[in-house]
């Protein structure tokens, strides 16, 4: 181990232990601003168990690798280059093999 990988080493340990220290303190300060009630209000208000696992659905099923959905029965995929077919057609059109 280098000098200078010792010397991060006790830095980070040195401020791994003075953020410990000061947790609380922070904690308190965020309370007297304001910051945890307002936190509070708007979890309550606005992000329900409902709204959490309607956004977690949504991330789900739209979790595709296309931004752009299209019905399927409007577009096709070229078995060979996985291109998007818009067109009826029997050629695709990035590598012309045939649909
Ligand atoms: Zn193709």
């Amino acid at each position: 181990m280098s000098l200078r990988a010792k010397k991060i080493v006790v830095v980070a340990a040195l401020g791994t232990v003075i953020l410990l220290t000061n947790v609380w303190a922070f904690a308190d300060l965020l309370d007297r601003l304001g910051v945890v009630a307002l936190a509070q209000r708007i979890r309550s208000e606005y992000i329900t168990g409902t709204a959490v696992a309607v956004i977690l659905t949504l991330l789900f099923l739209l979790g595709s690798s296309s931004v752009i959905s299209v019905p399927r029965r409007l577009a096709r995929q070229c078995p060979v280059c996985d291109h998007l077919l818009l067109r009826r057609g029997k050629y695709c059109g990035a590598c012309g093999s045939r649909v």
